[in-house]
C-alpha cells in the first residue's frame, strides 16, 4: 500500500527530483555530497524522574549541512520518532533556510517520548536533561534548536536556563535557541510566526488563482501551535473553518467553527474532542471533505495515494513538515490542486526565530509589529518568487521552491570552496 513512506524517504525524493533539474547546471558530485547529512548524533538520556527513578531515553541531533551557516531546526518529542525522520527534517531545514533566505543550516532533534504521558515536571527533566547532555552539539554557530512537534516555548525557556547554569551564567552570549519566551529574550510574534506565514501564504494563493477569501472554507488537520494560529487568522479574514482535527478525535460545522471558543475548550481539554458546537467526525475521513484550502498541520505523511483522489480542497497549505506523500503529491498535480510546498508554507516560523537569533546577538530588542511587518514581507515575496519561477518552468510550487533552495545551498558551497 502507499503507506511505505517516511519522513526520511519523502525527503530524498523531494531532492532526487531537484537534484535531476539542476544536472548540467552543478557538478553532480556536489549534488551527491549535500544528498548526505553531515553529522547524525545519538544521546542516551537518563534523568531521575519524578518516581525517583532513573529512565532511559533516546534522543538525536542531525546537522544535515552547513553551508549556509549554523544548523537550525526544531526539537521533536514524540514517543515513535526515528534518527532517520530527524535526517529528513534536517534536510527539509535545509533547503528550507536557504529559500527563505536565512543564514542558516539545516538541523533538527529530536527525543523518544510522549509528552502526553508525562507529568508537567517529568517532561522539564527530560528536556533539561537533553540540554546538558546535547550541550556540545549546540550553540550559536553550530545548532539553534527551537520548537517543533511535542515541544513548546516554556521548553525552549527550560533549554537556556539549562545552558546557562551549566556555564555558570546568568545567560548566554549569542542565541542558543529560538522560540524561548519573549521575558528571556524570546521574540514577540515567535509563537504565532508559522501559522501566521501559513496564513500569508494561503492569502497569495487566493491572490494568484482570482478566488475570494472572505467567505472560503477550510480544514485544519492539528490543532498545536501551527494549526491553531492558522486557524485563528483565517477565521479573522472571514474563512468558514468547516472541520479540525487533532490526535484525539475531529469536529466539522458546515456554517464555521467559533476557533475562539475551540481554543479554549482545547486549553481546558487537552483536545478539539467533544466541543460542544461541532459534530464529531472522523479525522481520517475529514481530509476528503469539501473545502477550499486544506492545511495539514499536525504530522507527516497524511496525505498518500490512498486519499490523494478524493481530496476536494482547491488548495493544500503544508503547515506540517512533509505530510504529502510524493506518489499523493503526483495524484494532485494531475488533478490541478494548488499545493503550497512545506518548505514555502511553514518557513515563517524560522524566519522569525532568524530575527530572534539577531535580536539576541546583537542585544537588541524588536516589537510585534516589526516582527510581523518584516514576517508579511518575506513571506510574500518568496511565495511570488516560488510561484513566478513555477509558471515560467511549468513546474509544480514544490519543484520550484525545491529547485531555489538546492540551487542557493549549491552555491553557498561552490562560494565556501571543496575541501571540507
Ligand atoms: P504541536 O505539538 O504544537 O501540535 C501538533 C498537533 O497535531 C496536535 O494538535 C496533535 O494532536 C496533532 N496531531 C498529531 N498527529 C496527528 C494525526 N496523525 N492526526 C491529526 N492530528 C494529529 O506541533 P506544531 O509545532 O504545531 O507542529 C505541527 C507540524 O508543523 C509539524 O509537522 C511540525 O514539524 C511543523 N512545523 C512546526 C513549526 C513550529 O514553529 N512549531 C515550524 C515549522 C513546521
Amino acid at each position: 500500500m502507499s503507506n511505505k513512506n517516511s519522513i526520511l524517504s519523502t525527503a530524498l525524493a523531494n531532492y532526487d527530483r531537484t537534484a535531476q533539474m539542476l544536472q548540467g547546471e552543478v557538478d553532480s558530485d556536489l549534488l551527491l555530497k549535500i544528498r548526505q547529512p553531515k553529522e547524525r548524533i545519538e544521546v542516551t538520556l537518563g534523568p531521575l524522574l519524578g518516581d525517583n527513578k532513573l529512565h532511559l531515553f533516546k534522543a538525536f541531533v542531525v546537522r544535515h549541512s552547513e553551508a549556509m551557516g549554523p544548523a537550525k531546526g526544531g526539537i521533536r518529542m514524540t514517543d515513535s520518532v526515528s534518527i532517520d525522520d530527524v535526517t529528513g527534517l534536517a534536510m527539509e531545514m535545509t533547503w528550507k533556510c536557504a529559500l527563505i533566505g536565512v543564514p542558516f543550516g539545516g538541523g533538527k532533534s529530536g527525543i523518544v517520548a510522549d509528552p502526553a504521558k508525562l507529568t508537567k515536571h517529568d517532561k522539564e527533566i527530560i528536556i533539561r536533561s537533553f540540554a546538558r547532555n546535547a550541550l556540545r552539539h549546540i550553540g550559536p554557530q553550530v545548532y539553534v534548536p527551537a520548537p517543533d512537534m511535542g515541544t513548546n516555548e516554556q521548553d525552549m525557556g527550560y533549554i537556556k536556563d539549562a545552558i546557562s547554569f551549566s556555564m555558570g551564567k546568568a545567560t548566554t552570549q549569542g542565541c542558543y535557541v529560538t522560540g524561548k519566551p519573549v521575558i528571556l529574550g524570546g521574540i514577540p510574534g515567535r509563537r504565532e510566526a508559522t501559522g501566521n506565514g501559513v496564513v500569508i501564504c494561503i492569502t497569495e494563493a487566493f491572490k494568484t488563482m482570482d478566488m475570494k477569501i472572505r467567505g472560503a472554507t477550510a480544514i485544519v488537520q492539528g490543532f498545536g501551535n501551527v494549526g491553531s494560529v492558522a486557524a485563528i487568522g483565517l477565521h479573522r479574514l472571514g474563512v468558514r473553518i468547516v472541520a479540525v482535527s487533532d490526535l484525539y478525535g475531529a469536529v466539522a460545522d458546515e456554517k464555521g467553527l467559533d476557533i475562539e471558543a475551540l481554543i479554549e475548550h482545547t486549553k481546558r481539554t487537552g483536545s478539539v474532542k467533544d466541543f460542544p458546537q461541532g459534530r464529531q467526525i472522523d479525522g481520517k475521513k475529514m481530509l476528503e471533505m469539501p473545502c477550499d484550502v486544506l492545511v495539514p498541520a499536525a504530522a507527516a505523511n497524511q496525505i498518500t495515494a490512498d486519499n490523494a483522489p478524493n481530496i476536494k480542497a482547491k488548495i493544500i497549505a503544508e503547515g506540517a513538515n512533509g505530510p504529502t506523500s510524493p506518489q499523493a503529491d503526483e495524484i494532485l498535480t494531475k488533478r490541478g490542486i494548488f499545493t503550497i510546498p512545506d518548505i514555502l508554507c511553514n518557513a515563517g516560523g524560522v524566519f522569525v526565530s532568524y530575527l530572534e537569533y539577531t535580536q539576541e546577538t546583537q542585544q537588541e530588542q524588536m516589537t510585534e509589529e516589526e516582527v510581523n511587518d518584516r514576517l508579511k514581507k518575506r513571506m510574500t515575496e518568496k511565495f511570488h518568487q516560488v510561484y513566478e519561477l513555477s509558471r515560467q518552468r511549468k513546474i509544480t510550487m514544490r519543484e520550484s521552491a525545491m529547485y531555489i533552495g538546492v540551487k542557493n545551498v549549491c552555491q553557498a558551497m561552490i562560494a565556501r570552496g571543496y575541501l571540507s
